[in-house]
């Protein structure tokens, strides 16, 4: 009998951490609950569980790292590019329908166009566009042009700087041939593109907006031409489409250099 007591107390002991235990989990998961209201997410089972874990060290905001798309507080960066320009057709009405959308982008000129139009260099600075260097005649890098290739890269940057009063650090070299060593020589830095739907060959403005978009990521960086009105329209569908998906345009040395 004298046992049987000792057992009925040893019970009353354990039950006692027991409930002390539930009760603690009960008020955990409110704490959970709450929070998830407060941020109007939907957060799944492996994040409730981080947030039980972390929720009990602090009362600050917590920020999960691991999974961006439910706690992103930035835009996707990604940038849109326009090679050969300007172009007195074409470049007006696409620096009119950028601003209204509030975009910034980069614009890779070719020296004697920019000499032919400054007025149309001024307004992409004056609008915050980057404006890059695209030779100065739109000539090729081979293996026997070195040194006309860097005169070409040369002459444009001063015909830019004559307009804008600043260098241009970046090249987008025609065609994508470019020589590693220039980076020193004439510091200036190539920008490619990772995303090409071929704009120049195509009549079709939704094509290239379907190429454009099956393609995007975040930092890519988006090669079109203001030599087309295919190419704008297409343009002002891309960027619509992307800032509704969460994109934020920049130009290309945010995305490079950050
Ligand atoms: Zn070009």
């Amino acid at each position: 009998m004298k046992n049987f007591k000792n057992f009925l107390a040893a019970f009353d002991v354990v039950m006692v951490f027991v409930l002390a235990g539930l009760w603690a989990e009960k008020n955990m998961l409110q704490m959970v609950s709450s929070y998830m209201e407060r941020e109007g997410e939907n957060v799944p089972a492996m994040q409730t569980e981080q947030i039980q874990k972390k929720q009990g060290d602090t009362e600050e905001p917590i920020k999960i790292q691991e999974d961006t798309n439910y706690f992103e507080l930035e835009d996707k960066k990604i940038a849109i590019t326009f090679d050969d320009g300007p172009n007195l057709t074409y470049t007006p009405g696409l620096l009119q329908g950028l601003r209204e959308r509030n975009v910034k982008a980069t614009f890779f000129v070719i020296g004697k166009n920019a000499a032919e139009h400054p007025e149309l260099i001024e307004e992409m600075k004056k609008d915050g566009h980057l404006i890059g260097n695209h030779t100065y005649n739109h000539i090729q890098l081979n293996d026997s042009n070195r040194e006309v290739f860097k005169e070409e890269l040369k002459k444009n940057s001063e015909t830019i700087r004559n307009i804008t009063g600043e260098d241009t650090l970046y090249v987008r070299p025609p065609y994508g041939s470019w020589d590693k060593d220039f980076e020193k020589e004439l510091n200036m830095f190539p920008v490619l593109w990772d995303i090409d739907p071929r704009d120049w060959c195509s009549s079709d403005a939704g094509k290239v907006v379907e190429t454009v978009l099956s393609q995007a990521e975040e930092n890519s960086i988006i090669l079109l031409h203001d030599q087309y009105d295919t190419s704008i329209a297409a343009a002002f569908a891309i960027i619509d489409k992307l800032k509704e998906e969460g994109y934020q345009f920049v130009t290309v040395d945010e995305i490079l250099f950050d």
